[in-house]
C-alpha cells in the first residue's frame, strides 16, 4: 500500500435546501454533510461509518459528482473534480466507480448480464463488440461467475450472486477508486463474508482503493485499513483500524463499538446504549451534535463545537473530553466572544 493520496478532500459540504410555502421558499438546510476533510491513500480502504442519516451515503454520491458539492475540494489522481465540467467528470468516472448495497435495483431487469457489463464499456468509448465480450467473459470469471451467465437476466441468480454481478460492472473500465456503498448489508451473514473475501481479492490483484461505507463497524473492520466514524454530517473519529478499534476515544464510536458482538461468550462486553433517536438535520443540536446523547455531556459540550485533533498519529477525534482539545476549544470560545 503507498502512502500517496489518490483521494484529498477538504471542507467538502453538501446542504439540501428546505423549501416551505407555495412559493418554495427557502427556510433552512439539511447539512448533509458538513465541512468534512480526509483523504484516502493508492491500494488502502477506508470505512465510513456511521447510522443512517448521517451523511456517509451522500459522501460518496458527491465524491462520485452525482450530487453537486454546496463547497469544498476533492482532489482524485491530480484532478480537482468539484472544478470539472460535466464532460471532464464523465470521462474521470471510469477510474471511479460505485457497488450499491441493492445490487437488484441498480441491475436494469430488462438486460442480460452481458449487455449490463458491456454498457459501461459502450460509454467510455471501447465500440470493437468483440472485445467487448471477451472482457465480459473475462470479468465474469474474475468474480466467481461463468461466461454462460452473460444470457441470463439478473432475477435468475441470488442476492450474492447479484453483488458478483455489480462488482464485475464496477471493474470493466479498471477504474482507481471503487466506492462501494453498504455492498453486503443486503446479503446473508455467510454470503457477506465471501463477497468480502472477493474485495480483498480484487483490491490485491488491481490495486484498487476502496471507500467502503456501512453502518456496521463489524463489517467494516474486515475490510479496512482506516475507519472514519460519522455523525450528523461531520467525522468525529478518523483512526487506523486496529487504533479504533483497541481504543475507541469518541463516545459515539465507543457505543457502536459496544453494539457489535463478540464470538466468544467469556468475553462479553458491556453495551453503551445511546439514548434517543438521531437529531433532525434540518435543526442539529448546538455545539457537539451528539450532546444530546451523550453520557459525558459537559456545560461546553452544548456551547462549543468540538474540532477533529489529531492525538496520536493517525487517530483524531472531535470530542471536548481529550487533551489539549478542551484548552483548544475554550481558547475558540473567548475568540468568538
Ligand atoms: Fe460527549 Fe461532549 Fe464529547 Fe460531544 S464533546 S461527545 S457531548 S463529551
Amino acid at each position: 500500500m503507498s502512502t500517496t493520496p489518490l483521494l484529498k478532500v477538504e471542507n467538502l459540504k453538501k446542504y439540501f435546501p428546505v423549501k416551505k410555502g407555495m412559493f418554495g421558499k427557502t427556510v433552512g438546510y439539511v447539512k448533509a454533510v458538513d465541512d468534512v476533510s480526509f483523504f484516502v491513500n493508492e491500494g488502502e480502504t477506508l470505512g465510513i461509518v456511521g447510522e443512517s442519516g448521517c451523511g456517509k451515503s451522500t459522501t460518496g454520491r458527491v465524491l462520485m459528482r452525482l450530487l453537486e458539492p454546496t463547497d469544498g475540494e476533492i482532489e482524485f489522481d491530480g484532478k480537482n473534480l468539484a472544478s470539472l465540467s460535466q464532460e471532464e467528470m464523465r470521462k474521470t468516472r471510469r477510474d471511479i466507480q460505485m457497488v450499491f448495497q441493492d445490487p437488484y435495483a441498480s441491475l436494469n431487469p430488462r438486460h442480460t448480464i452481458g449487455k449490463i457489463l458491456e454498457e459501461p464499456l459502450i460509454v467510455h468509448g471501447i465500440s470493437d463488440p468483440q472485445e467487448r465480450k471477451k472482457k465480459v467473459r473475462e470479468f465474469l470469471e474474475i468474480v466467481g461467475l461463468n461466461e454462460y451467465h452473460a444470457k441470463r437476466y439478473p432475477h435468475q441468480f441470488s442476492g450474492g450472486q447479484r453483488q458478483r454481478i455489480g462488482i464485475a460492472r464496477a471493474l470493466m473500465t479498471n477504474p482507481k477508486l471503487i466506492i462501494a456503498d453498504e455492498p453486503v448489508s443486503a446479503l446473508d451473514v455467510s454470503i457477506q463474508a465471501q463477497v468480502l473475501n472477493l474485495m480483498q481479492d480484487l483490491q490485491k490483484e488491481f490495486n484498487l482503493t476502496y471507500i467502503f461505507i456501512a453502518h456496521d463497524l463489524g463489517v467494516v473492520r474486515h475490510i479496512s485499513d482506516r475507519v472514519a466514524v460519522m455523525y450528523l454530517g461531520k467525522m468525529v473519529e478518523v483512526a487506523d483500524s486496529e487504533q479504533l478499534y483497541e481504543k475507541p476515544l469518541h463516545p459515539y464510536t465507543q457505543a457502536l463499538l459496544s453494539a457489535v458482538p463478540v464470538p466468544d461468550p467469556d468475553f462479553q462486553k458491556e453495551q453503551i446504549i445511546i439514548e434517543g433517536d438521531i437529531p433532525n438535520p434540518a435543526d442539529p443540536p448546538t455545539g457537539c451534535t451528539f450532546h444530546t446523547r451523550c453520557p459525558f455531556k459537559m456545560d461546553i459540550c452544548t456551547k462549543v463545537t468540538p474540532q477533529l485533533t489529531e492525538q496520536t498519529t493517525g487517530h483524531s477525534v472531535a470530542c471536548h473530553l481529550h487533551v489539549g482539545q478542551v484548552d483548544n476549544d475554550i481558547k475558540q470560545l473567548e475568540g468568538s466572544l
